[in-house]
């Protein structure tokens, strides 16, 4: 096998916005709105199902055993849902019965009983937008006419739970929102939202973008709303077990033991995912739909070779280059400078993210902990590999295995340094 096939990135997961950047609200934050000016060319954005089937047959015949789809905007649900069942449709006509995930982000005002079925039938995990209590979420979440949402998406959550439709809430951490972690992170587990994610806010002013807009969340309050929310997170863990999951910690969780994080703003390179538009237009990133990162169209390409092009390769090392600060800091390997869309915006930064302060703050604060979960999820991990190796020989070695030997778990390590351990 060439080193390049060796090499090539799985097209295991996409990011698709069939509706693109339109959107049934009006939300001051919002930076998708903006993005209607790429695809001047109409002001309703909907895919169509030729380019659909196409990206549905590509990934289906390309993908591994386990595939994922990312369903967002915008907002999706404008698609109506005839488009989803064909979603389906589509994927199961041209699956080799692989294991099929579909994420659905959502604002949740389109959703009804119709809706709540469909999700929950067809195993969809949907992402709520939710800020929060009722103050928190209005204060810039609204609709075209300025008016509040709270209520009617608060139903969407009720009614997805009560379908037993698996929901996360999606929380955007602004200027006002993040005074509140406590109330935010209590509000959503009593309406059983535990799976939460967290997205510090950050856009560049309309009149001057070298500075943030007034509703961005400052750095050094990020960091404290971290830091409180760690330990919320922390307090809730019953048996040395979470209870809730909030996806930073998660993916933060991964770096320490080793594994790849979840979360593509701490890996060290960019380009794992690509992204496509309505018109089948692909991209690099959601981040940067823009005309230096247009990798082809699916009418023309092949997502596979989007995904290893010599451009995606490009825009995945841009993520290297860090500024010297990050080079020779403690927190790099967890961290990786964060993601490249916030090192951006003022370019006296030279390369250094806006939420440097906010990830400092968070490791000095959550670092000891962090290290013990790890070390006591490493060590489970070898408890349970003995367990594994001990099952499957049937019965316990007579034989007394030496402290120099390698040890019968199957780890490669020696028995004193691994299962000799206890
Ligand atoms: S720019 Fe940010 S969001 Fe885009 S791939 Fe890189 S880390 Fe992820
Ligand atoms: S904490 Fe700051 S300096 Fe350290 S690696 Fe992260 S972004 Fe760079």
């Amino acid at each position: 096998m060439s080193e390049q096939i060796k090499n090539a990135k799985a097209l295991d997961s996409v990011l698709i916005k069939p509706a693109g950047p339109d959107c049934n609200l009006s939300c001051s934050y919002c930076f998708y709105l903006e993005k209607s000016n790429l695809f001047s060319e109409s002001s309703k954005h909907r895919m169509s199902e030729d380019v659909l089937e196409a990206i549905v047959k590509q990934v289906m015949t390309r993908a591994g055993e386990n595939v994922s789809f990312g369903w967002q905007g915008g907002e999706p649900t404008l698609m109506g849902l005839p488009f989803f069942e064909k979603v389906i449709e589509y994927q199961k006509q041209y699956g080799k019965r692989q294991i099929v995930g579909n994420g659905l982000q959502t604002n949740g005002i389109l959703i009804d009983k119709q809706w709540a079925h469909f999700l929950d039938s067809n195993k969809f995990l949907v992402g709520l937008s939710l800020d929060g209590p009722e103050h928190i979420h209005n204060r810039y979440r609204v609709n075209r006419s300025g008016q509040s949402t709270w209520t009617r998406v608060v139903d969407s959550a009720k009614l997805m739970l009560d379908k037993g439709v698996a929901v996360n809430a999606l929380t955007v951490v602004n200027d006002y929102s993040v005074q509140f972690p406590q109330d935010i992170y209590e509000f959503h587990k009593e309406l059983g939202l535990t799976f939460m994610q967290f997205i510090p806010c950050l856009e560049p002013d309309d009149d001057n973008p070298e500075r943030t807009a007034s509703f961005s969340v400052s750095s050094e309050e990020y960091g404290d709303f971290l830091c409180r929310l760690f330990d919320l997170w922390i307090a809730d863990f019953e048996y040395g077990t979470p209870t809730t999951s909030v996806r930073f910690f998660d993916s933060v969780f991964y770096n320490y033991v080793g594994l790849t994080a979840p979360d593509c703003t701490l890996l060290p390179e960019c380009g794992v995912y690509v992204v496509i538009e309505h018109n089948g237009n692909v991209y690099s990133c959601d981040f940067f739909v823009e005309p230096a990162w247009y990798l082809g169209n699916v009418m023309q390409a092949e997502l596979s070779e989007m995904l290893n092009s010599e451009l995606q390769k490009k825009f995945g090392k841009t993520k290297r280059k860090l500024h010297d600060q990050c080079s020779n800091c403690q927190w790099l390997k967890y961290c990786w400078g964060g993601c490249i869309k916030d090192r951006n915006h003022n370019p006296l930064d030279n390369n250094l993210t806006y939420f440097c302060h906010s990830y400092q703050k968070f490791f000095e604060h959550a670092d000891t902990r962090l290290r013990q979960l790890a070390q006591n999820w490493q060590r489970q991990q070898i408890e349970s590999a003995h367990k594994q190796a001990a099952n499957v020989s049937g019965k316990k070695s007579e034989h007394k295995i030496g402290r120099n030997e390698s040890c019968s778990c199957g780890s490669g390590i020696k028995y004193k340094n691994c299962c000799g351990v206890y």
